[in-house]
């Protein structure tokens, strides 16, 4: 075999150097095969669209105003289109004036920017653990010292940020900031409790902490409720990520972040840095879809459409895998979080699993330091209930033969097997 060494590695930044794709990455070119049940990726079901007025709403938009659409716009997004995120906003009851809204490249442009605004080589930034992995890339791609901060079925333990926070003091040490995903949070499927967020809020204002609130998904809870927002009880300390890849699509890439006017003035300059401006083109469809279509009720649409997938895919878990496996059960939103028992790595049996035809993400994606080797995350938003179904049994087969290798490879010394309790299947651990 011949190694490849990469000709320009001197001449990287130091920040880059350490960058590689994952084998993983590799494992899920081949998971897009079609005889392969896809539980990895974390997309929307966009077939629940009604495409022919999203087709009316795009032609509408080069037949009315084709020359601004094709243009070059404002680096902080289209008025207009931030007073329509405004509405969106106010339906999930998060209040904001257009004026404190910046227009990003999906949610994941809000984050880099936030991050590039905050980090410098070294800081701390806590977050939940597990967390967005799109985060962790952003973070540490800045060289961030990302530390986590563990989950229970109520969210992120207010009780060990707590602690966390005292411990940095000790060391004479601030966190940038809390990066939380309050609402049916990726990877965990769970939401932060509201007794827990005023606990966050408080412990904010008395430890001078600033919060990034990434809500992607607090409209898509299956029975409609929406738990305050961080930013409507600490709006000077919060800086608020939206977008619209869950609520419309994410091939529109259209986020927002919403921040105090001095964050937000900054954010504005780094985004011109990166990229000039927002495409007018796709915040006219945005916005145009906004204003003149049943958005309300796409919604609406789609928390049924996955409350019904979470139904079939927690009843199959339920009938189909060891009952040493634990796993969440989300309220809303696209994920479940499976924790499997010692003696299994989920990293190591991916490749297990796709040659099973059925794939999920490995929990080590989720935690900065790479731990969860026990975890996976499994997402049922796309998949039809058919291949919900499919995919659950596959991995339920893969998983009980892979208990049996461990019991037959450890005997009666075999790694503490751990059961669930009273038959309910919960716990996030790590
Ligand atoms: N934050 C979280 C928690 C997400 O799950 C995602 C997408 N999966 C994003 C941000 C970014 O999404 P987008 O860039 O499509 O808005």
């Amino acid at each position: 075999m011949r190694l490849e060494t990469d000709p320009y590695l001197a001449r990287y930044a130091a920040r880059v150097t350490g960058m590689s794709a994952s084998e993983i990455r590799a494992l899920f070119a081949v998971a897009s095969r079609p005889e392969i049940v896809s539980f990895a990726g974390g997309m929307p079901d966009t077939s629940a669209l009604d495409l022919e007025a999203v087709e009316q709403v795009v032609a509408a938009v080069i037949r009315d105003s084709g020359a601004v659409a094709l243009q070059y716009g404002g680096g902080q997004g289209r008025p207009e289109l931030r007073e329509q995120l405004v509405q969106v906003m106010r339906l999930q009851g998060v209040p904001a004036h257009p004026d404190e809204l910046v227009v990003t490249v999906g949610g994941q442009q809000a984050l880099e920017l936030i991050a590039s605004c905050f980090v410098d080589p070294g800081d701390v930034v806590l977050a939940e653990g597990p967390t967005y992995v799109g985060a962790i890339g952003a973070l540490t791609s800045l060289q961030a010292d990302v530390r986590h901060v563990p989950m229970d079925e109520a969210g992120m333990r207010v009780d060990l940020l707590e602690e966390q926070l005292q411990a940095l003091e000790a060391e004479g040490r601030r966190a940038k900031y809390l990066y939380l995903i309050p609402n049916h949070q990726n990877p965990a499927g769970v939401s932060l409790s509201l007794e827990r967020r005023r606990r966050v809020a408080e412990l904010a204002e008395r430890h001078d902490l600033l919060v990034v609130e990434d809500d992607p998904y607090g409209l898509l809870g299956f029975d409609g409720e929406v738990l305050p927002s961080l930013r409507s009880m600490i709006p000077e300390r919060v800086i608020y990520v939206g977008t619209m890849s869950k609520l419309f699509a994410p091939g529109v890439r259209t986020g927002w972040i919403a921040a105090p006017a001095p964050v937000r003035d900054k954010l504005i300059l780094l985004r011109e840095a990166a990229d000039l401006c927002p495409s007018n083109l796709t915040q006219m469809i945005v916005e145009r879809w906004l204003q003149t279509q049943p958005w309300v009720e796409q919604i609406k649409r789609f928390r049924q459409l996955y409350a019904e997938k979470a139904g079939v895919m927690l009843d199959t878990m339920a009938a189909e895998l060891p009952a040493e496996v634990h796993w969440t059960r989300p309220q809303g939103a696209f994920y479940v979080w499976l924790t499997v028992p010692a003696g299994i790595d989920t990293s190591d049996l991916l490749a297990k699993a796709i040659a099973h035809r059925v794939a999920y993400v490995p929990g080590r994606g989720f935690f900065a330091d790479s731990s969860g080797g026990d975890h996976a995350r499994l997402c049922f938003s796309f998949p039809s209930t058919d291949r919900i179904r499919e995919g659950v049994v596959r991995l339920g087969e893969l998983l009980n033969a892979e208990l049996e290798l461990v019991r037959a490879v450890y005997g009666e010394h075999a790694p503490q097997l751990r059961t669930r309790r009273g038959g309910r299947a919960t716990g996030i651990g790590g």
